[in-house]
């Protein structure tokens, strides 16, 4: 029997697939995770999910400070006991998608899957120095994508537009306990800033969305149907205004969305305003 069914045993919890609880247990993919985030004294880390505290212990070591967020009670409060000798440690319990975050440089996680897209919309809000997670490939496959790829989707535009995710590593299935039916790899995502500013998020956001509802048609048709549905009549002027590559909405890069959402609000929603 491995140490983390008997840690498991002795506190007298299944791991829980509500929660996504599978533990890692592979040192040569935790040290993958650990280089990638280029840790000093000067950091203080997040960690989403830190299970039996895996890696908490080696972020501990090589960090300033780590806070460790937990969902689950039992194992927050085995983690707070089990390291108790770490002063540099703090086991919060709560929901990362809920709790008020405190200030932080970097992000370090082996986080449950089914929270990826929104711990991705969380961490750009904060733009920290780098965030280092192991996620599940397809959804790294889908953050990495370059425009015209099958993998391109909304959240491969939500995050190049403002930052760049690598794929670092694969991670195989029998790294974890219980082993998961899906594959896993490590990503190092960044925020350098030269990224072009969005002037109004909301309506990035909503653009975006909307456009990719209908990801293969031509891009002028559906932008005309979404400047319709905030504009009214008010959209033909607005159109003939706009600059719209002829191209599939799948095909426009990350920064020609961010262009085309600061052109819509220039134009449309800020001449309404007072
Ligand atoms: N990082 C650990 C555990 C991975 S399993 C390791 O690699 O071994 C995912 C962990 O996230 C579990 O401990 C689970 O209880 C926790 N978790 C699930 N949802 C969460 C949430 N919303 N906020 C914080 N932790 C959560």
């Amino acid at each position: 029997l491995g140490w983390v069914q008997r840690e498991l045993d002795e506190l007298g919890i299944p791991p829980l697939k509500r929660l996504g609880q599978r533990f890692l247990v592979d040192t040569k993919a935790r040290d993958e995770i650990i280089n990638a985030a280029s840790l000093t004294k000067e950091d203080t880390v997040l960690e989403i999910g830190p299970g039996l505290g895996f890696l908490t212990k080696q972020i501990a070591t090589k960090s300033g400070k780590v806070m460790a967020i937990e969902k689950d009670r039992t194992l927050a409060a085995y983690l707070s006991r089990k390291f108790s000798s770490l002063r540099n440690l703090t086991v919060v319990e709560g929901d990362f998608l809920r709790v008020k975050l405190p200030a932080y440089d970097k992000i370090v996680s082996s986080p449950p899957y089914n929270i990826s897209s929104k711990l991705i919309v969380r961490i750009l809000e904060a733009h920290p120095k780098c965030a280092v997670l192991l996620l599940q490939e397809e959804f790294v496959k889908r953050l990495t994508a370059p425009s015209g790829s099958k993998e391109y989707g909304r959240i491969s535009v939500m995050l190049q537009s403002q930052g760049i995710a690598e794929y670092v590593a694969p991670v195989e299935r029998s790294s974890f306990q219980p082993r998961p039916r899906v594959d896993s790899a490590i990503t190092r995502i960044t925020f350098p800033s030269s990224s072009p500013p969005i002037t109004n998020m909301e309506l990035f956001t909503d653009l975006v969305r909307n456009l990719f509802s209908q990801r293969r048609r031509n891009l002028e048709r559906v932008v005309k149907k979404y400047l319709f549905g905030i504009l009214g009549d008010g959209q033909e002027e607005v159109l003939s205004s706009l600059e719209i590559p002829k191209k599939r909405v799948y095909e426009l890069r990350p920064e020609e969305f961010v262009g085309l959402a600061n052109e819509i609000h220039l134009r449309a929603v800020k001449r309404k305003a007072p």
